[in-house]
This record gives structure tokens, C-alpha cells and sequence, in this order.
């Protein structure tokens, strides 16, 4: 027989309460007065605080009765579902994660225990004031034309033309009405009605597709794939569509917060109204209204980065996830889960389907949708006249260039052609910085950082040299730090900045516009940089992988790719899957509307397999090929893996870890994995730890998370040893 958990406790009942603190079990409080509900978020007392907790099932009953402490309150705030409960416990189980962790992910907003916050909202009121001046006169017009709605303080002086003293005045006289509102209001309302544009038969289908899906109200993943302006955004706002008219509620995750801003202005224009953001631009009085509203659904459409997927949503019917292969999904620190996995797992709880769109999409999500796990739509054409840039190499082996200098002859003249043409062109580097090594001419010594085993970037934008790995910058020195030798410093290889003083030179007439990421102090200035681009505020354009993603440069019509080799290079694991995603990405930025584009990359292998498949276009090729090498490696996708990551100050404590691990390895042997070190990290020092790593290799299929517990349980950290264990590691730095 099932036992069904209550979901109502009586005052007095033994409750069990998770806490976002630290602790390795769950607490047994007793239920208020007045009862609570199963998942009702409540504050306890630990120890001599108050923390924050959700009533995740009956008391253990296994703590001293008489000790047994009360809730002290249940917040107003809806309780978590059942269903975001359970996506808690199996997304931990998955990643290894303890469930504070998990339950810190999911209450990323803050003050949800105080009450309502409330502001200042001004109306017309009865009387008309005595004295009258223009400024008031204003004000009044402008409360006339909201016809009974009310505005904000600082809006209300603002739309007036007004200081807020007229406006305090106003109310004082009682010509305006002062009232107080809650912050956390409803989004407004997303009418799915609203204004579809005609899709194209090839959209049409795959629509009609996926609202057959969303309707079905079931679990189910999609892999829609089309190049770059096939209208995969067209198609999937059409699920998104069908979803609203469901009554249920639509999460669309985005790579890339600079994205958002065209993303809000298309759904605007499809639903009338704009959907509600979560990243982490957001500020905090906004992210705990989409945090209560989604939890009360008054917010229909979030659009966000990977953490929106831990929001409260009351009916979550449908997941989006954009740029699907993108890196960015997986989270590097701190709870390690890839939101795209972690999208496919809540979906299948809530009975909601999910949509991963890419123009290139992981070999992840290829293999399942060739194993019929997923079910595949393809969008084959660009829409309306735009077509895929035409592709050619540059073999750099054959191209006259001075030391110093990266943009070939050939590339040079055809940039030449797009700037006489009024077109845009872009120059693609894959490096941030001004150049990645600063030597010294005399002594030969490299500047490294202090704490990590990287050499330092040289940064002119910010006239430092920064450290990749942990942030230290250091200002450029002018002596050599090792042999002391004066003005030998010198600038190796480019960097966008680089990139960028060469181009200006070559074309001193061009307006120039560089994009990187560390070059904008907010996501907004970003955001603002690539309007202007696109409105065509630049006519060439230097950037790093940020122009990768999905930007929509319409005047675009060349694409130069300065190293086509750097992604080659190294031992990852999907150093030439990246590649060809990343050139294929960058390759699609050309030609978006009218004018054809074309794509040239400087390489000096341009027989190399990888470049061949990115040149050639044919991805069913290149993935057949990759496919077949990683099934016969049996890595992922055919196969499972785990990264562990120790780390100390301590080089011996961390590698006599390394070595104990791997000689008492029987839990994982009997589940026919293998473990691979401890070799030191490729980056094997950063903010002065060392780090060692093993990898656990598995077959597919394998109960890998319990025998990787069993592994590492008799083993005590000492000291300041870390450990952290990676599923599915994406990058092995
Ligand atoms: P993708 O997401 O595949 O890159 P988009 O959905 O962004 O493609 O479409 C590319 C461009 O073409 C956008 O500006 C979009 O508005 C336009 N577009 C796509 N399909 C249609 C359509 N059926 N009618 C009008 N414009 C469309
Ligand atoms: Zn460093």
C-alpha cells in the first residue's frame, strides 16, 4: 500500500521543517497555532535565531519530545507544491546536492517573510485647488488621462514635468489622492489572441505541432532546430500561446541577459503586454514580485536565466529553453546542474513539455532525439529572403602579414567592400583583454597571477592586467617584475581590444564598436549597445563569443572569424563539437535580412576535419562523425561521467586525497566504473588552491549517484580540503 503523506498538520503536530541552513537532516518542529499546510514556508528558531524553512512532511519523532520547538510563524505566501518539492529532492539526488542548497536555489528573493511591502500611489481626487498654477495644471491633466488609474510618485512628476513637491502638495490640498498599494502586483495580462504573425507553411506545421503538445497538457521534450532567423521564436511563442490559452503558465530560459531586451519587445508585440524577467539584473523589489507572482499566478510568461527554474510557479505547462547547446546553462560553482537536464526533469513532474531550440544543438539533445527520446521539428529555410552566409576559409599559411597584426589581406579587402557598401561587418576573436600574455623582452618572464597558475590578461580598456581565473587585476607594470629591467614589457598575441586598435588603424574612417562582455558595467549599457548596433550605430563590429548569441544585426552582411583554430586546441572532451557550434553561430549573425552574407575564417589548417564539416555545411556528417567517436570512447552522450574536484592550500593534503580515493574505489567497481587520477586540474592552482582532479567514467544506464555517495563517504575533510563532484561535467578546467 501507498502511505499517503497528510497535507494538513493540526496545531501541535510533529512537522518536519527543511531549512536553507547548512544541516544535513531535516528538523521536527511542532505545527503552529492554527495548523499549517504541507510545504508552507515558516520561520523557525535555531538555536538563538530565526531561519526560514518549508514543512516538508510529518515529524521523524527521533529528537527529544520534550525539546521540540514551534514553529513560530507560516509566511503569507502560497505553499510549495508537491510538485516543486519533488523536483527539489530528485534534482539534488541528481547533482549530489544537499537539499539546503537545493531549497536556497528556490527562495532566491528577498524579504518573502515580510509583509506585503507597500508604496505610494496618487489618483485624482475630488477637489480642485484654489490657486492653481501651470505645474499643477499638469499634474491633473495628466491623472485626467489615466481615466481613474493611478501612478507612482516619481512617475506621475516625471510624466507631468514636474518637481514631486507639486505633486505633495496637491495631495495635501486634496486635489490628488495619496493611498498606499502593494508592490507585488500582477504582471500585466498576456492576451495569446493578441497578434500572430503568418507563418510560413515550414512554421505553420511545426506550431501546430507544439500546441498539440502544450495542449496535451503531458510531459513531453521537443529538439526544434533551424539555422539562425528560421523563425524558431515565431514557432515556439506559438507554444507559448497555446499555453496562456491553457490557463497554465510558460517559463522561456535565455542564454544571455543582453538577449532579453529583444526577446520582451517580440512578446510585447505578440501578447500586447511584456512578460516578467528573473535574472540577475533584476533588482531585489522586483525579483521577490515575479517570485510571489509566479507562486500566485500573476505572472503568466517568465523570461529568465537558468535560476527561474526554481521559481514557485503555480501551473508551470511549458519550458523553453533558446541557444539550447549553450554553455551557459550549466552552472560552474556553487550547485553544479545544467538547466537545460534540469528543465527536462521539472517538466516531467508538473506534466509540462519542453522545447529546446537551437541552430546547432548539443550533441546531447541530437542523440536523444535520434534515439526517440526527444521528438525532433525542423525548420529547413531562413525566413523570407534572408539564406545562409556563404562559408569560405582563409589559408592563413598563404596570406602576407606582419608580425603583430591578425587581419589578413584577404579579410581586409573584404571588409573594404562592406564599408563602401554601407554594410556592417564583424570581426570575431574568441579572447576578452588586449592581449593574453605580457612578456618581458629581456628575461623572457611571463606574468603570471599570484594565487592562480594563469598568466595575467593585459586589459588596456581598464589599464590592468586581470587575472581570468579569480579577478585579481594588478596595474600594467612598466618594470619587469622578475628582472627588473625597464620598458621590455611587451603585448603577445590578440586579444578584442587588440583586435580592435588594428582595425582602426586599417580603417580609420569606420565607426567602430567592440563587444565583450567585461567591457559594460551593467547589463542595461550592453543591452543599449547592441540597439544602437543593430539601428546601424557602427559599421564594423570587433566582438568576442557575446555576438554569438543570437543578436539580430539586420545590416550585417560579412562575418570575419580571426582564429578558427583557437577552439581546437586542448583536450576537451567537446572542443570540436564547440567549435563547430561557435563558428556555426557566429557564421549566422551575417545575412539576417535582405542582403546575402558571407562568412570567411582565418585558419591554418583548413583541412582539418572540424573546419571542413563548419565550411561545408553538413551537419548531419559532422555529427555522425563526432557521435561515432564519443560511442566508441563511451563518453557522453554514450557513456557518464563525473568530475571531482579536490582542493587546499595544502599540495600534499590534496593529491593524499586524490590517491586515497582512487586506491579504494571498490563502490564504484561494482558498478563497473572506473576512476581516472588524481592529476593536478589544468588549471591547477586558483586564489592560491591547489586542485586536483578524478574522473569517474561510467556506462550509461549505471546507478552512478549512489555508488559515487558510497565512494566518497568514509572520507573525512580535513582542514580547508574541498571536494566537489561534478555529473556531467562540461568543461574540465
Ligand atoms: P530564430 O529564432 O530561428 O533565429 P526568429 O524567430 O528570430 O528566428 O526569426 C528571424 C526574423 O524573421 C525575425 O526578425 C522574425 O521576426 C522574422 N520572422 C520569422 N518568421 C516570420 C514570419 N512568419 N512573419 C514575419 N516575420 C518573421
Ligand atoms: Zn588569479
Amino acid at each position: 500500500m501507498m502511505a499517503l503523506t497528510s497535507s494538513y498538520f493540526d496545531a501541535g503536530a510533529l512537522v518536519g521543517v527543511l531549512t536553507t541552513q547548512p544541516l544535513d537532516r531535516v528538523l521536527d518542529y511542532r505545527a503552529p497555532e492554527g495548523g499549517c499546510h504541507l510545504g508552507a514556508f515558516v520561520e523557525v528558531p535555531l538555536g538563538p535565531r530565526k531561519v526560514l524553512g518549508v514543512v516538508w512532511g510529518p515529524g521523524k519523532g527521533d529528537y527529544d519530545i520534550s525539546r521540540v520547538r514551534s514553529v513560530i510563524r507560516v509566511l503569507d505566501t502560497a505553499p510549495m507544491r508537491e510538485e516543486l518539492m519533488s523536483f527539489l529532492t530528485r534534482a539534488g539526488d541528481y547533482t549530489l546536492t544537499p537539499m539546503p542548497a537545493m531549497l536556497r536555489l528556490a527562495t532566491r528573493a528577498p524579504g518573502l517573510g515580510d509583509p506585503p511591502s507597500m508604496r505610494k500611489i496618487y489618483r485624482l481626487g475630488d477637489t480642485d485647488p484654489e490657486r492653481m498654477t501651470d505645474a499643477r495644471r499638469r499634474v491633473l491633466a495628466v491623472l485626467r488621462d489615466m481615466g481613474g488609474l493611478s501612478l507612482t510618485l516619481k512617475e506621475l512628476a516625471e510624466t507631468a514635468g514636474v518637481t514631486s513637491s507639486v505633486v505633495k502638495g496637491l495631495a495635501k490640498l486634496g486635489a490628488v489622492r495619496e493611498e498606499d498599494s502593494p508592490r507585488d502586483t500582477p504582471f500585466p495580462t498576456l492576451d495569446p489572441a493578441h497578434a500572430g504573425k503568418d507563418l510560413t507553411d515550414d512554421q505553420a506545421t511545426a506550431s501546430a505541432t507544439l500546441r498539440g503538445a502544450v495542449a496535451s497538457r503531458t510531459y513531453g521534450t521537443t529538439l526544434l532546430k533551424g539555422v539562425t532567423g528560421s523563425g524558431k521564436t515565431e514557432v515556439y511563442l506559438e507554444a507559448v500561446a497555446e499555453c496562456l490559452a491553457q490557463g497554465r503558465q510558460a517559463l522561456v530560459l535565455l542564454p544571455e541577459i543582453a538577449l532579453t531586451s529583444e526577446f520582451l519587445m517580440r512578446v510585447d508585440a505578440r501578447f500586447g503586454a511584456k512578460p516578467a524577467e528573473w535574472h540577475s539584473g533584476v533588482t531585489m523589489t522586483d525579483r521577490r514580485r515575479v517570485w510571489k507572482m509566479t507562486a500566485q499566478g500573476g505572472a503568466q510568461l517568465v523570461v529568465g536565466a537558468r535560476s527561474a527554474l526554481f521559481l514557485p510557479f503555480r501551473d508551470l505547462g511549458l519550458i523553453v529553453v533558446d541557444e539550447e547547446h549553450d554553455t551557459s546553462y550549466k552552472q560552474e560553482d556553487g550547485v553544479l546542474y545544467n538547466a537545460r537536464d534540469m528543465a527536462v526533469l521539472r517538466a516531467s513532474i508538473c506534466d509540462a513539455q519542453v522545447v529546446l531550440a537551437s541552430a546547432t544543438p548539443s550533441l546531447e539533445s541530437w542523440a536523444n532525439a535520434d534515439a526517440g527520446k526527444y521528438a525532433r521539428l525542423t525548420l529547413t529555410s531562413r525566413f523570407g529572403a534572408a539564406v545562409m552566409p556563404d562559408m569560405h576559409a582563409i589559408d592563413m599559411r598563404n596570406e602576407k602579414l606582419p608580425g603583430s597584426s591578425w587581419i589578413s589581406p584577404a579579410l581586409q579587402r573584404a571588409v573594404q567592400r562592406r564599408l563602401d557598401n554601407k554594410e556592417q561587418a564583424l570581426l570575431f576573436i574568441n579572447r576578452r583583454g588586449y592581449a593574453p600574455v605580457t612578456i618581458c623582452r629581456a628575461c623572457g618572464h611571463q606574468i603570471g597571477c599570484e594565487h592562480c597558475d594563469a598568466r595575467m590578461v593585459e586589459h588596456r580598456f581598464l589599464k590592468r592586467l586581470v587575472c581570468h581565473q579569480c579577478g585579481e587585476t594588478k596595474p600594467l607594470p612598466t618594470v619587469c617584475p622578475s628582472c627588473e629591467a625597464e620598458d621590455r614589457l611587451a603585448a603577445v598575441g590578440p586579444g578584442v581590444e587588440r583586435l580592435a586598435e588594428e582595425a582602426q588603424t586599417l580603417f580609420p574612417e569606420a565607426r567602430l564598436a567592440v563587444l565583450s562582455s567585461d567591457m559594460f558595467g551593467s547589463a542595461r549599457a550592453l543591452k543599449a549597445e547592441i540597439e544602437t548596433i543593430a539601428a546601424g550605430g557602427a559599421d564594423l563590429i570587433i566582438g568576442t563569443q557575446l555576438v554569438a548569441k543570437g543578436h539580430n544585426f539586420p545590416l550585417l552582411t560579412l562575418v570575419g572569424v580571426i582564429d578558427a583554430d583557437l577552439g581546437l586546441q586542448g583536450s576537451d572532451l567537446r572542443a570540436a563539437e564547440r567549435t563547430f557550434q561557435l563558428m556555426r553561430q557566429v557564421a549566422g549573425r551575417a545575412g539576417r535580412a535582405e542582403k546575402a552574407g558571407q562568412a570567411l575564417m582565418q585558419t591554418f589548417q583548413p583541412e582539418h576535419p572540424v573546419i571542413r564539416a563548419i565550411l561545408s555545411g553538413d551537419e548531419q556528417d559532422f555529427w555522425n562523425a563526432e557521435a561515432g567517436e564519443r560511442r566508441a570512447a563511451g563518453v557522453p552522450p554514450y557513456g557518464r561521467l563525473a568530475g571531482i574536484i579536490l582542493s587546499s592550500t595544502d599540495v600534499q593534503e590534496v593529491f593524499d586525497l586524490g590517491n586515497a580515493l582512487a586506491r579504494n574505489d571498490a563502490p564504484l567497481r561494482r558498478i563497473g566504473a572506473k576512476v581516472f587520477g588524481p592529476a593536478p586540474a589544468p588549471i591547477a592552482r586558483v586564489r592560491g588552491r591547489h586542485r586536483v582532479r578524478l574522473l569517474v567514467k561510467a556506462s550509461k544506464g549505471t546507478p552512478l549517484q549512489p555508488a559515487l555517495m558510497d565512494w566518497v563517504a568514509p572520507f573525512k575533510l580535513k582542514g580547508d580540503l574541498r571536494m566537489a563532484i561534478d555529473i556531467d561535467p562540461q568543461s574540465f578546467y
